[in-house]
């Protein structure tokens, strides 16, 4: 019988991801906890509720795109691979700029549209 500890239950201490095992150290700068990988961006589904560590999905959460919200903050969507919820994460300040910069390309890249049409809207309506 084995039971696995995912994520500790204290957010300050470090942790080994899941997805890449790569050790996870705590958030050096900013108030809030880490709650997913600065390495490949994977978070592990343990919340009901932000931080309340009481879901028993436990599934790991893997990145599928970015969100700006409206006051320029930006967070990355997290979809659970068990159970398929989807979930926003604030983007730390050391998480892998490589690590956003390809969840963004990758949804450009699987539009089903060519993105170049999408650069000419963008530029006529900047140009007016
Ligand atoms: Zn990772
Ligand atoms: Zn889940």
């Amino acid at each position: 019988m084995s039971r696995h500890k995912i994520l500790r239950e204290n957010p300050g201490e470090s942790f080994i991801c899941l997805s890449c095992g790569k050790a996870v150290t705590p958030l050096t700068t900013g108030g809030m906890h880490r709650n997913h990988c600065p390495h490949c961006l994977c978070s592990v589904h343990v919340d009901l509720l932000p931080g309340d560590r009481r879901s028993s999905c436990r599934g790991v959460m893997a990145p599928i795109s970015l969100w700006v919200r409206e006051d320029g903050e930006c967070s990355v969507l997290h979809r659970c691979r068990q159970c398929g919820v989807i979930k926003s994460n604030r983007v730390a300040a050391d998480d892998s700029e490589s690590m956003l910069l390809s969840i963004a390309v990758t949804s450009l890249n699987r539009l089903p549209f060519p993105v170049d049409n999408l650069k000419n809207t963008v530029n006529n309506r900047r140009t007016g």
